[in-house]
Formats: C-alpha cells, sequence, structure tokens
C-alpha cells in the first residue's frame, strides 16, 4: 500500500527556480534526528509519505528547516483549500486566541454562531442543520448514526442497511471504517456489521457499467431489500482515485434514495470548500443530498468538521445527547470562517476551475502519451492519474510510487492515497496556485514520470538480459 521511505539522505541535483528550491540531500541531513526520533516514538503507521519535515508553508509552497522548498501538490492532504498560512486565517486564529477565549464545549460561543451561521447561510435551502465536530470520521459516524436513527423512525427495526461503494474511505473509526470499501483496512474489525454493504463505484474505468440499474442488480445480488436501506453514502469523488459517478446516476440514485425513504449523504471532507471547481462538490450532480459531512479543506488549518443536512434529520436527537467535547471551538471556528471568506472573496472557487482546466488537459496529454496511464479522473484542482500496466488495469504502485519520490527530490510534493492499490498518484494543490507555478509542476511531474519510466524499461530489460 504505503511506501516505507527510506530516512538515510540521497544526494539529488540541485533545483534553484522562482517555486522551487532543493540544495541539500534529501531528506535533509538536518531533519534526520528529528524523523528518526519520530519513528522511535511514534508508531509506524504514521509513516508512509514522504519523510519531509515541514518548517514552515506559506500559500502554495512548503519549506523544510534546511531552506529547501517545494511546490504543494498535497495541500496537507486536502486540507489548506485558502493557502498555506493565509494572512486572514493566522489573523483570526491569533485573535481569538488573544481574546481568552480559546473552549466552551457546548456553552456557545460568538466564533461558533457566526462560522455555523456563514456555512449554512451559503449550503442550499433545505440543508442548512449543522453539528459541528473535529474530524471527518467523526462527522461521518454522525451520518450513521441519524441515518439508523431516521431508518428506525420511518421503517422500523429492520431499515438499518448502509449501502456504500467498494474503494470508498470514509475514516477510520469503526463505523467509518466498515462504510469505507477497502477490506484490508478492515481485516482488523473481525465481525464486520452486516449492516453495512458495498456496491461497485461507477467511475467507468474499474467499473465499466456505469449505469444505475447496475446498482440495482448488485443490491439484487448482495440480497439486500430497497425498503430496508436507511441510507446511501458516497465521497462526492472517490478519494482514491479522483473519480466522479456520472451526474445521470447521481440522479436516479437520489430519485430511489426518495422513493425509499433511504437517505443519500455525500461526503464531501474532500470535495467540500471550492475544491473541485464548485463551492460544493455535489453542485456537479446538480441534487442536493440529505447529510453531508465536511473537514480537511473547512478551516485551510486547525482541526474542525461538520455533519450537515436537513433539519428533520439533524433534529432527530433530543437536546444534550450529541455532542463532542471540542465542538465548535472558537478557534478553529474562527479559522474555519476567515477560510470560508478568503475562498469567496478571492474568488478560489473559480481560480479551482480555470487551473483545474489546465491540470486536466495537460494530464489528459500525459494520459495518450504514456500507455502506463490507465486514467486521469477528477474536477477543478483534484486529480488522480492512476497508474496500470499497459493496456490492463492492473495497478503498478512502484512506478507511482517512485515517481512521488522522484518528484519530492526535485521539489515537487505530491502522495499516493490507499484505494487503487496505491497506484493512484493524486494532485490537489491549494486552490490559490497560479498558472506559472502549476505548468512548472507539471513540467517536473512529466519530467520524473518519464525518467522513471525509463529507469523501470532499464532494470527490466537488464534482469532480462542475465
Ligand atoms: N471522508 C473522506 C472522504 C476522507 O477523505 C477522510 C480522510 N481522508 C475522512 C472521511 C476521514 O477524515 P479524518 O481523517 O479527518 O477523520
Amino acid at each position: 500500500m504505503a511506501r516505507e521511505f527510506s530516512l538515510t539522505p540521497k544526494p539529488v541535483p540541485p533545483v534553484e527556480t522562482k517555486y522551487r528550491r532543493i540544495q541539500t540531500s534529501i531528506p535533509a541531513p538536518v531533519t534526520v534526528p528529528l524523523l528518526e526520533s519520530l519513528h522511535r516514538s511514534e508508531l509506524r503507521a504514521m509513516q508512509g509519505q514522504p519523510p519531509l519535515v515541514w518548517d514552515h508553508a506559506e500559500g502554495f509552497q512548503v519549506y523544510d528547516p534546511a531552506g529547501n522548498c517545494w511546490i504543494d501538490w498535497s495541500s496537507g492532504v486536502l486540507i489548506t483549500n485558502a493557502g498555506h498560512s493565509h494572512p486572514a486565517v493566522m489573523k483570526a486564529i491569533t485573535d481569538q486566541v488573544n481574546s481568552k477565549m480559546l473552549a466552551s464545549y457546548m456553552f456557545p460561543n460568538a466564533p461558533r454562531e457566526r462560522f455555523a451561521a456563514r456555512f449554512a447561510e451559503l449550503l442550499p435551502e433545505g440543508h442548512r442543520k449543522i453539528f459541528l465536530l473535529s474530524t471527518g470520521s467523526e462527522a461521518v459516524e454522525c451520518a450513521i448514526k441519524l441515518s439508523r436513527t431516521h431508518g428506525l423512525k420511518v421503517g422500523g427495526r429492520k431499515k438499518n442497511i448502509v449501502v456504500s461503494f467498494e474503494k470508498a474511505f470514509h475514516g477510520r473509526t469503526l463505523g467509518s471504517q466498515q462504510a469505507g470499501g477497502i477490506p484490508a483496512l478492515k481485516e482488523w474489525i473481525g465481525n464486520l456489521d452486516p449492516g453495512f454493504v458495498q456496491v461497485p463505484f461507477p467511475d467507468g474505468f474499474r467499473t465499466p457499467d456505469t449505469s444505475f440499474d447496475f446498482f440495482l442488480k448488485t443490491l439484487t445480488d448482495l440480497g439486500v431489500e430497497a425498503p430496508n436501506v436507511c441510507a446511501v453514502i458516497l465521497e462526492t469523488y472517490q478519494g482514491g482515485s479522483a473519480a466522479f459517478a456520472p451526474k445521470p446516476y447521481m440522479q436516479a440514485l437520489r430519485q430511489w434514495c426518495d422513493a425509499h425513504k433511504a437517505l443519500l449523504i455525500c461526503d464531501e471532507v474532500q470535495a467540500g470548500f471550492g475544491r473541485t471547481g464548485t463551492m460544493w462538490g455535489f453542485e456537479h450532480y446538480g441534487i442536493v443530498p440529505d447529510l453531508s459531512t465536511w473537514g480537511k479543506g473547512i478551516s485551510s488549518s486547525l482541526p474542525l468538521a461538520a455533519c450537515a443536512g436537513r433539519a428533520d434529520v439533524m433534529d432527530l436527537h433530543p437536546p444534550g445527547s450529541m455532542s463532542s467535547t471540542h465542538s465548535g471551538s472558537p478557534v478553529c471556528c474562527a479559522a474555519a470562517l476567515a477560510s470560508l471568506e478568503v475562498i469567496v472573496a478571492e474568488g478560489l472557487v473559480e481560480n479551482a476551475r480555470k487551473m483545474g482546466d489546465v491540470l486536466h488537459a495537460r494530464l489528459n496529454a500525459m494520459a495518450k502519451k504514456y500507455p502506463e496511464i490507465g486514467a486521469v479522473a477528477g474536477k477543478g484542482l483534484v486529480a488522480g492519474v492512476s497508474v496500470v500496466k499497459p493496456g490492463t488495469k492492473e495497478p503498478v504502485a512502484d512506478l507511482a510510487w517512485d515517481t512521488v519520490e522522484r518528484c519530492w527530490h526535485k521539489g515537487v510534493l505530491m502522495f499516493c492515497p490507499v484505494g487503487f492499490g496505491g497506484a493512484t498518484i493524486k494532485i490537489c494543490p491549494p486552490l490559490n496556485i497560479n498558472e506559472e507555478a502549476l505548468a512548472e509542476s507539471l513540467d517536473v511531474f512529466e519530467e520524473a514520470f518519464a525518467e522513471i519510466l525509463a529507469e523501470h524499461k532499464a532494470a527490466r530489460s537488464e534482469a532480462v538480459a542475465r
């Protein structure tokens, strides 16, 4: 799945451009003691992405303590939609800290009210009740709880099946992990809840049949009766591949959920807040879900998440029965409000759309040139480049990871998510990236991909010759 990176600094050619600077071995020798210390004190599971110690990050660039600088294609894994360390977000955080209002749990505070009201105002009509939480997994757990509660109310005990999608990722806690569709990540659970079932995601690549009939047929094959479904949850685009479902499929799913009193949940943890060239990812489908889950890019910085949706569903539980200690943390809410206003005021949704066109045009051209690129998916400033054995759909994780590693050495930072055997390279820069930096980083990406491809081919012919 993920790669275990060596902590031994490797000499790499120096880079000095307007946006990138690599002047040491990588990882920078000065950072090795910190990395080694983390390896001693933290669990292994936290390794798996390039061991780049972030010293600070600004806009769409990340700096290590040695002064090396990368164009960031990760947004810290889709967090910093408004850009790293945006002055308005930093000011909101410091002002809030200086106001001596740091935590109040369920007692009301002003930043919580301000963010909830503004977020609700921007959300579609009828989808404006909000529950603030701390992590995406927690928001998904909340959506599952509300779905089962709603199912119980409208259909009785049998209406408790949550349908989700193969290869989906919704978090790592007990419920959210079971809603996920990656079997290897669920092995630890042992006794899986039979109330979670998965159907193929209609991405048009791994699942060629993107008809809604295929959804119905799979449910029948699984022995699931429509009246027993309490919810269907999907990532608005699949994080593992950046693939969207077809719009007609989603519209049919919307109607099917209505017909069977099943809630439609869009997990917007990755897609929300402008990432895909619309403020909310579900806008691409022309639908409004019953519930939505939010996190990551919500504040461009501090930990905040949310579950939002229909008032009648959100209000199913009585006062005091749904809470979380850091729900609506005033500092996180101040950051989130500032980030949201930056996204609106600086036209970052529009920039994501425009830069997305540049990004996808270039990646699609690469896919035509290299048969090792099986699929390019995504919209706006999120893309997934799935690397395959030519002519097949077989993932080739080594090629993907070696490309990520080479880009890291050249000053462009990205990662491979779980989902497609670790063979999808994810591209998701902060939404304020400019065209010059995007073009420069795309050149680096293609150069690295071509180099690694040539090296792999040379290694294979050498092995055959021996
Ligand atoms: N849903 C989606 C779509 C995600 O991508 C993630 C995180 N990668 C989560 C939920 C879980 O979020 P968190 O890591 O904040 O718990």
